[in-house]
């Protein structure tokens, strides 16, 4: 019996062909699917029904066999009877595959989901059905379909119960008929199933998936072990465990089970970093979860399964989609749930994971108001010591200490304790608590803290002289130094420094200070910082003061030396000095900061 598909259309078939050109390889996930879809209606009829007609054997499973020009996936599930073929495949389905064509020929879908049974026709040249429903008063029946518009059905002899798809393979699409391939892709898209699922080789049945994945089970059923092996099993190439887990599980108002893991973050790029998988009733969907999960926590990894994420619209709507910011919503509430209770629970474990969990963390407090909500209570600030502190408990500690003449509390922090070792030392010296913010998201975090809180204040150790940092409106006296001779001081300093970028300022700092500091304002640094962070330009130098301090006797005595000779190597040595204890000579030679004319009177 010759028939034509009852759709108008007559161009349907090679829109399918060229549709998702490079996604063609979600037919089997589509075919697969379609194979579970009839084992569970099956599973639930025979537990609805109590008919005559109806054996049922419990060994439900999905075989995928490759031939020399075709490739089969057989189930044992429902069956169709000629009036279900005609329904479901030469209208429903056709008219799905209409309809989903007309629906996103012009716009950017996430080409993640399929056109369900008509998707094989993106491989094939030919397509058959040969089908048995459950239900034994029926007939087997054998469809078959070349691509046009027409097909074929008629009955056949018996088969046993379920459906096999034929899908003849044309020739552009040979590697669809290649184990290795095949094996892949159902690795991919098939491995935690629900459904038993074979891949035939050598005779052997080899099996794909586990049907019963670690984020369908109860939290409470499951032990540290488990969540560990699960991530193996999603990880195979991973070494490191995770640090911990979260397990999601939620029914109203939108259902969605999941665990995501906290990845140990190394400091180095990660370029082949491990992602979260989305799934949809434990079918693979996409590794792509933009706009689902929030962005800070997209360095976790692990699985998320929702059948309430709308696949079948634009990224950029789906952020606006209201079902996809409450769960969004959801899951980041659920990780800050987990790390409160993480550092109360365990406050020494929680310090001891910090350093790994950290820059989540960071981004999370700079990017999402939440979030920044909740974990501004755990986060935790390390000082140069290696102590820790939440945020509330520095400011106590250092809240009268560090209070200056505006009534600011001032967080002092360092990027580099040995860089800055100098700077730390004036200021513990001090009795002042130095912490270290040494993150890529370091000016970021403080940015959004100092927003907050209109009451505090980040400084770095060794952007001015610490005094002046901290400014309590302590008077030094001011020095008898005249203008001449100031003029005269910033000359002779200023041609130690030749080709060398310092900007060279005069102050009235105390007499026992040193006679020169070497200081990086905070203002300048920072918005460096920030826009080296935007333009990703690394080659950002600080650019450095050196803070003359006339009130040093140093600097009276250096005045009065007549000899040009010595009063250049009196303020050669004195400059030395300064910058190795500012480590600023690394990789440099002191001759960089001599003068051509002291350098020949030196080693001439
Ligand atoms: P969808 O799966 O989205 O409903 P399809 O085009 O994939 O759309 O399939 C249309 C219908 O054909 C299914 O809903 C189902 O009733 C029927 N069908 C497809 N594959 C099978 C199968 N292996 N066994 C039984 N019925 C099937």
């Amino acid at each position: 019996m010759k028939n034509k598909i009852s759709v108008n259309s007559e161009n349907i078939f090679p829109i399918i062909k060229k549709f998702l050109y490079s996604d063609q390889e979600i037919f089997l996930r589509e075919l697969i699917s379609n194979a579970t879809d009839a084992i569970i209606k099956l599973k639930t009829v025979s537990i609805l029904n109590n008919d005559n007609n109806i054996n049922i054997n419990n060994d439900f499973k999905i075989k995928v066999i490759i031939k020399n020009k075709s490739l089969h996936i057989i189930d044992n599930g429902i069956g169709m009877n000629n009036e279900e073929i005609e329904k479901y495949i030469n209208q429903i389905a056709f008219s799905g595959a209409e309809e989903f064509i007309k629906k996103h020929k012009d716009s950017s879908i996430i080409g993640h989901f399929g056109l369900g049974f008509y998707s094989s026709f993106m491989v094939s040249y030919k397509v058959m059905i040969l089908t048995q429903s459950y239900n034994k008063k029926y007939p087997s029946m054998l469809w078959s379909c070349d691509g046009s518009t027409n097909f074929f059905m008629k009955e056949i002899e018996k088969k046993s119960r379920g459906t096999e798809i034929i899908l003849y393979i044309d020739d552009e699409h040979k590697e669809f008929l290649n184990y290795d391939h095949i094996f892949k892709l159902l690795k991919k898209y098939c491995r935690f199933m629900p459904i038993p699922i074979y891949i035939n080789e050598n005779e052997k049945n080899i099996k794909i998936n586990n049907v019963f994945p670690a984020w369908k089970k109860n939290a409470n059923e499951l032990k540290d072990k488990d969540y560990l092996d699960f991530h193996r099993e999603l990880y195979p190439n991973q070494l490191d465990d995770p640090l911990f887990w979260v397990h999601l599980n939620i029914d109203h108002p939108f259902h969605l089970n999941g665990i995501l893991f906290f990845p140990k973050i190394e400091k180095k790029v990660d370029l082949q970093r491990e992602k979260i998988f989305l799934y949809q009733n434990q079918v693979y969907v996409t590794d792509n979860l933009e706009g689902i999960v929030p962005d800070f926590l997209s360095l976790l990894r692990g699985v998320i399964d929702s059948p309430d994420i709308p696949l079948n619209v634009s990224r950029s709507h789906l952020q606006s989609d209201n079902s996809v910011k409450s769960i969004s919503k959801y899951i980041t509430r659920k990780v800050s749930d987990k790390l409160t209770f993480l550092f109360k629970n365990d406050r020494k474990d929680f310090q001891k994971k910090w350093e790994d969990i950290k820059i989540i963390i960071e981004y999370g407090i700079i990017s999402d108001d939440k979030f920044f909500d909740k974990s501004i209570n755990f986060f935790l600030f390390t000082n140069v010591d290696n102590n820790f502190f939440t945020l509330n408990e520095l400011k106590e500690i250092i809240e009268k200490k560090q209070k200056n003449k505006e009534g600011k509390i001032i967080f002092l922090y360092s990027s580099n304790k040995e860089l800055q070792f100098r700077s730390i030392k004036d200021s513990k010296d001090r009795g002042y608590e130095v912490v270290l913010l040494d993150s890529p998201l370091s000016v970021h975090l403080i940015q959004k803290l100092e927003l907050s809180y209109n009451d505090i204040s980040f400084v770095r150790v060794d952007s001015d002289h610490i005094d002046k940092i901290i400014f309590k409106g302590d008077k030094v006296k001011f020095s008898n130094i005249n203008e001449e001779e100031k003029n005269l001081i910033k000359n002779y300093v200023n041609n130690q420094l030749k080709n060398y970028e310092f900007i060279i300022k005069l102050e009235e700092l105390s007499e026992k200070d040193r006679p020169f500091l070497i200081i990086i304002p905070e203002y300048f640094r920072r918005m460096k910082e920030m826009n080296a962070f935007r333009n990703m330009n690394k080659n950002n130098f600080d650019k450095y003061q050196l803070i003359i301090n006339i009130n040093h006797h140093l600097i009276k005595k250096i005045l009065q030396i007549k000899s040009e000779k010595e009063r250049n190597e009196i303020i050669k040595e004195t400059l030395n000095l300064t910058l190795i204890s500012n480590n600023l000579l690394k990789g440099k030679n002191l001759d960089d900061f001599i003068s051509d004319k002291l350098r020949k009177l030196t080693y001439s």
